[in-house]
Parts: C-alpha cells; structure tokens; sequence
C-alpha cells in the first residue's frame, strides 16, 4: 500500500489527532530550517542569541532586529501541509496541534488550537530593564513584530517598552531559556490523550521537546513520522513516511475528506 493510502486510513480511524511540527513543515513555505544550505540561518546563528548575550549586549540586540527583519521578509504563507493539518480541524479529527516553530503559520493556515512551545515571532514583549538570568521579568508590555520594526525602521536600533522602559525582545524562546512550565503541559497534556501523533518535519534530536511524540506512542496512540530524514523515533513509529510533509499532508486529507462529503 502506497504511504499516503496508509496515511489516509490512519485519519480516517482517528478521532482526537494532535500533530507535532517542526522546521520542516515550514520549509515548503520558504523558511529555511537550519540545516538548509544557503538560508537566512547562514547568515545568522541563532545560537549566538541567548538570552544573556541578548541582555547584555546592544549589538547582539541589533543584529537581532536585523534577523527578525529578514525572516518576516521572506514574506511566508502557510503552504498544503499547514492547510491540510486545518482541514482536519474543520473535519472535527484534530484534538491540537504542538509546534517548535515560531512563524505562527499554523494559525494562518486555520488551526485554532496551537500549542507553540518555543514561542512565537509575530509578537513582541517587555522583558524588563534588567531581567535576571535566563528570565525575562517584563510589566507585561506585549505587541506586534511589526510594532517593533516600524520602531527600527524609524531609527531605533534598539527599541523600549513604552511603559516602563525595560528591554523589548520578541516573545520567542531563546536558546539558554526554559520552556515555559504552563505550555509544556499544555503539549503533555494533548499528547496523553490523542488516538494518533502525527510528528512532521522534525528531526526528533531536541529534547524535552522530541519527548512529546513519544508520550503519546507510551500512552497508546497510533505514531506517524512524516520527515525527509532518518529520526532516532522511526523505531517506534507505526508509520514512517519519508517525504514531503506537504506533499503526503495534501493529498492524504484530500481522499479523506472527499470519501466523506
Ligand atoms: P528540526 O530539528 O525541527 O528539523 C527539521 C527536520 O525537517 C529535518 O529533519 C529536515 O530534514 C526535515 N524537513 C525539512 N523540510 C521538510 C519537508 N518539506 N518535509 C518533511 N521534512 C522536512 O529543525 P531545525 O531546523 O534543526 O530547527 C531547530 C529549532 O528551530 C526548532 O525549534 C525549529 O522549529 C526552530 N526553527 C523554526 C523555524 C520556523 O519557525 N519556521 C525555522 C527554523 C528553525
């Protein structure tokens, strides 16, 4: 039988699926995940922005900006794979969906129950004027990405809370940062009850949060692995596709759908 034939009739005996993502499910969107050769992520590591180096130092945050600014640039629009995971949605089959990303395309896409455990782009928030280690310690100040970009396109290269004067920084989680305690559970909590994982374009290496799948196969739930690489969970998966996550999403919702219209 044919992976995307599987697929279909893994949904089709599904009521409560909750999907895992990761970069990958965005590279068919235009950003790049960081292994892509030639992407935003050659010209800025991610990694050199920890939350201390971006406390600590104006430069680290500039350069940040610099970053956001190119990644909105690259213009993304949810792709066949973020609309498939909502049609499930509007299909009454799909419990949430957990996300590592921070493009916020899956609810552009119309998923409504999102579940973003490294934060998120779109918006920006007050983290203090001299917030502790690792620990943002903001007034609660948040607005929009593109607040704080007007601000550095008019001129401030690093831009205040309006409020209280503290450090504006996007409300993503940065390497060195915990995940937050209240979201992990949120993942944990969907991922104890699905009937089915569905864990697509990631590479499964990053813990706590490559955990969450694998909860859920403890817990009883069908595993489907959609990557275009090897993950160390293939093992364990009921189903490995090795592909496209757009490409198998698609045309697997497609058949279901219209074998129930
Ligand atoms: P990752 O560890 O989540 O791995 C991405 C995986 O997706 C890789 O195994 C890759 O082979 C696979 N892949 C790429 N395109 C695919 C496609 N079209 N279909 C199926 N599989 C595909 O990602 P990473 O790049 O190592 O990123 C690590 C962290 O940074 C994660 O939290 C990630 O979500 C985040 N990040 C987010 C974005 C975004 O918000 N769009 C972009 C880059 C990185």
């Amino acid at each position: 039988m044919s992976d995307v034939r599987s697929l279909t009739g893994i949904l089709r005996d599904s009521r409560n699926i909750v999907a895992f993502t990761g970069a990958g499910v965005s590279t068919e969107s235009g950003i790049p995940d960081f292994r892509s050769p030639g992407g935003i992520w050659t010209r800025y590591d991610p990694r050199e922005f920890t939350f201390d180096r971006f406390v600590e130092s104006a430069e680290v945050r500039e350069k940040s900006w610099q970053m956001r600014r190119e990644f909105f640039d690259l213009l993304p629009e949810p792709n066949p794979g973020h609309r498939a995971l909502a049609a499930l949605e509007g299909a009454g089959r799909m419990m949430g969906v957990i996300t590592q990303n921070i493009d916020g395309l899956h609810q552009q896409a119309g998923s409504s129950n999102v579940v973003e455990i490294h934060g998120t782009a779109r918006d920006v928030q007050c983290i203090g004027t001299a917030p502790g280690h690792d620990e943002p310690d903001g007034c609660g100040f948040t607005e929009s990405h593109q607040w704080a970009l007007d601000r550095v396109d008019a001129g401030e290269s690093d831009p205040r809370c309006p409020h209280c004067g503290g450090l504006i920084k996007s409300a993503t989680i940065s390497f060195g940062q915990a995940l937050a305690p209240d979201v992990m559970d949120a993942a944990a909590d969907l991922a104890a009850r699905c009937d089915t994982m569905l864990s697509i374009g990631s590479s499964l290496q990053v813990y706590p949060a490559a955990g969450i799948p694998l909860r859920a196969k403890e817990a009883g739930a069908v595993l489907v692995i959609i990557n275009d690489e090897e993950t160390p969970l293939d093992d364990v998966a009921d189903l490995v596709i090795r592909g496209k996550a757009g490409e198998t999403l698609e045309p697997a919702v497609a058949t279901l759908r219209s074998a129930e219209s």
